[in-house]
């Protein structure tokens, strides 16, 4: 099941670290775009910043995101964390470039908020992925149709049984 992530949670806030961590995951890869911030906010917002400034403490994180390079600048600085810009998700290239400095893929996780993005790059790279609700309303114009197409996997995935907006889960 290409699209199904390993775990889904309401937002980035609610995700069990600790969990992660006693997995031994080293490494969280966050997308950025109505993941960690809304996509017209030039700056990182402080309940993302706080998250983020605690979790450096147990793992190393990055952002990996579809945008350009100067929609993710200000985020790394503030944050002090590395990013892939222009990754063009669901291609794996960004996950494998992070891969490259040094870490297995069991350590890995790719968090983010769509499917036909971000879940299915980690799954097609087979490391552990989280599904999180869009943090706003909206969209990123470029994103409508990967929300089309998501909403038709979803009503697959809800008839099967698989997956549920707004049932969340661990594993
Ligand atoms: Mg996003």
């Amino acid at each position: 099941m290409l699209f199904k992530p390993n775990m889904y949670q309401k937002n980035i806030y609610d995700i069990n670290y600790d969990k992660l961590k006693k997995q031994k995951i080293k490494v969280l890869i966050f997308d950025l775009d109505n993941t960690l911030a809304l996509i017209d906010e030039e700056k990182c917002p402080q309940k993302s910043k706080e998250l983020i400034k605690k979790l450096k403490k147990d793992f190393d994180i990055y952002i990996i995101s579809n945008n350009e390079k100067e929609r993710i600048k200000p985020y790394q600085e503030e944050l002090k964390i590395k990013a892939v810009a222009k990754a063009r998700k669901p291609f794996t290239k960004g996950l494998k470039q992070i891969k490259k400095e040094g870490y297995k893929k069991e350590e890995m996780v790719m968090i983010g908020d769509q499917l036909v993005t971000d879940i299915l790059s980690g799954n097609l790279f087979s490391i552990k992925t989280i599904w999180t609700d869009p943090l706003g309303q909206k969209d990123l114009k470029i994103t409508r149709f990967n929300r089309w197409l998501e909403r038709r996997i979803l009503a697959y995935y809800k008839r099967k049984n698989i997956l549920k907006k707004g049932v969340y889960y661990e594993q």
